[in-house]
């Protein structure tokens, strides 16, 4: 039977209060090397999970205990996929008069604040959570009125018609603050009793003697740089679940524990990554076009480089432009700097008048999943589910991901609620197994779309190209709809793809200058990111000798490139 609704407990408070002091404490791990270490070098890493606590004196008579809450459904990630789910089993209890208690932890300080600015939004899976996101004040404030697509040399730019069905049309969307947009469905969530904790990261999954999942941990706070105990060291709270949701988003450290544990990618190819880089610029009126959304492919990327731009133009009362970079992870030559190639095409005579005279105010980056269809993993196991960019539903050449994630939350949690409130459930595992999930995912419109487009990213390892990949898409995808016979194959991991530095040629890339491009270090002052120093890196290395005898030796330590934060 679900609990009873009821708030945490004071001393479950306490210690998500502790936690909330130490904001960005233990964050999950951007890139863990995986090579056994071969020579004795310097510690980097003083995470835990690699330095265990139990051999360390540091920590001898520090009390370890934990609190533990229960409830029905815990959700790790408060973006569209978490709070869409949060949503949706809400909704549910409230229209079958059933109490279902859902806590919903976020490592942001706010929901909202870790979401990259600026995305074009496909209405469709809102439409069917909250058809009256209009009168609920949504802030879709934007709809797109016009739709650009170019090739870019280094001098020119090749306009390229967008037909109706081709992947980057975008009628009938919204130009959105994906932030802002992300904050209105927590007001919503919390406004249908979820429990909402912006502010605490989970850091450890917990599982029952069965092996299904019981939960989650948060983090500890008040741990020093070399890993040692502060006086101020709080333990993180245990938060059970009969379902925990995993939302991270795309390469979660939790979602990778999990992988491994219930071997869930043992029938997908390998997830392929890139990198997005976004600005937010306040332009010139005279240049603002309300409502326009514009991509480019080609300069200053080769045509072996997968990524593009796009520019958007919102309508928020003040003339706004959301601008960004993708580049896939995939990339051969390491001397590439997404963040500089980034930067240098702001530089391109069609691009640059957009920016002259205008003020950057805000930038981020985040990495996002470009394996779709082939490389989604097996999303539900004894105790718990994947969903949204977290196990990768990202619509690669719409560059799209929101409407899928948000689905894939709804879908999870009509599948869970069936068993929550199943009288005559008889379940093998203490933590719930909900397989009904993925077979309902498999029936839904985001498997369609995926499988449609499932071969417009492998066709642009051909001799072509990103233009054999537009050719392809012209050919199969126009024409067919995605209905050719085949399946293409992703070459393998993005890491393969890396040549050793002695084949390649090093980029020369132009200074930045400080108007329109700018350096890496103002760049992340204006992220809103924020973390104490002396507290353990939040890169967990699992073999601190990679970055020196393998990175740096082979490839010349393509992480002080590729990094769009400093971190290394
Ligand atoms: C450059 C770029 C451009 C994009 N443009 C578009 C676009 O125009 N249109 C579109 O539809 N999509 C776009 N996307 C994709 C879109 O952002 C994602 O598909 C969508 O945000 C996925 O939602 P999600 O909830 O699965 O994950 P996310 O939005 O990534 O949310 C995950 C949340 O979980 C939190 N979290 C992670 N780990 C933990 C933890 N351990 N504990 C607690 N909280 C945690 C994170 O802080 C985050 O708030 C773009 C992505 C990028 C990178």
């Amino acid at each position: 039977m679900p609990l009873p609704l009821c708030t945490l407990s004071s001393q479950a408070h306490h210690c998500l209060r502790a936690l909330k002091s130490v904001k960005k404490d233990c964050l999950p791990p951007l890139c863990i090397a995986r090579w056994a270490s071969t020579s004795s070098v310097p510690r980097i890493t003083t995470h835990y999970t690699i330095h265990s606590r139990n051999k360390d004196k540091r920590w001898e008579g520090v009390n370890m205990e934990r609190f533990a809450e229960e409830a029905d459904v815990v959700i790790v990630g408060a973006g569209p996929a978490g709070l869409s789910a949060a949503i949706r089993l809400k909704q549910l209890a409230n229209e079958y008069g059933k109490e279902v208690r859902v806590c919903l932890v976020e490592k942001a300080a706010q929901i909202g604040a870790h979401t990259l600015s600026g995305a074009c939004l496909e209405p469709r899976a809102l439409e069917e959570l909250l058809p009256d996101w209009k009168e609920r004040g949504a802030p879709l404030q934007t709809p797109v009125t016009e739709d650009k697509f170019g090739i870019l040399t280094k001098n020119s730019r090749i306009p390229v018609p967008i037909l109706p069905g081709l992947p980057m049309t975008n009628h009938g969307n919204y130009i959105v603050r994906l932030g802002h947009f992300v904050n209105w469905l927590g007001e919503q969530a919390e406004a249908l009793g979820v429990e909402v904790y912006p502010g605490y990261a989970a850091a450890e999954v917990l599982f029952h003697e069965d092996g299904s999942v019981k939960g989650i941990a948060t983090n500890d706070v008040g741990i020093q740089k070399d890993g040692a105990p502060k006086t101020n060291f709080e333990r993180g709270l245990e938060l059970h679940a009969k379902v925990t949701f995993f939302a991270e988003g795309c390469h979660g450290h939790l979602a990778k524990q999990l992988y491994n544990r219930y071997n869930l990618r043992e029938k997908c190819q390998p997830q392929s990554y890139g990198i997005g880089l976004k600005e937010l610029w306040l332009i010139d009126e005279k240049k603002w076009k309300p409502g326009r959304v514009e991509h480019t492919v080609g300069w200053p990327l080769d045509r072996h480089t997968y990524g593009g731009s796009f520019l958007y133009h919102l309508n928020e009362g003040e003339p706004l432009v959301a601008l960004g970079f993708v580049v896939g992870l995939d990339y051969q030559n390491p001397y590439l700097s997404p963040f500089k190639e980034f930067q240098r095409w702001k530089h391109h005579p069609s691009v640059e008048p957009t920016f002259e005279g205008g003020k950057r105010i805000a930038y981020g980056a985040r990495a996002l999943n470009e394996g779709g269809f082939q490389s989604i993993p097996k999303l539900t196991f004894p105790g718990g589910v994947l969903i949204g960019c977290s196990p990768g539903f990202m619509n690669v050449p719409k560059i799209k991901g929101t409407h899928t994630a948000m689905k894939s939350g709804m879908l999870a949690s009509e599948a869970v609620f069936n068993q929550l409130t199943n009288e005559n459930l008889q379940s093998k595992t203490i933590g719930l197994d909900v397989p009904e999930y993925e077979e309902n995912l498999k029936k839904s419109w985001v498997w369609k779309e995926l499988y449609s487009v499932r071969n417009i990213r492998p066709s642009c390892h051909g001799v072509l190209g990103v233009y054999g990949g537009m050719i392809y898409t012209g050919i199969f995808y126009w024409i067919l709809r995605g209905m050719e016979p085949w399946t293409l194959k992703h070459p393998g991991p993005d890491s393969d793809q890396l040549k050793p530095a002695k084949d390649c040629t090093p980029i020369e890339y132009p200074k930045p200058d400080g108007k329109i491009s700018f350096d890496l270090l103002s760049s992340v002052a204006l992220s809103g990111t924020n973390h104490e120093h002396d507290q353990p890196p939040h890169l967990t290395l699992k073999d601190d000798s990679v970055p020196v005898n393998k990175n740096l030796a082979i490839y010349d330590g393509p992480e002080q490139r590729f990094c769009p934060a400093v971190s290394y």
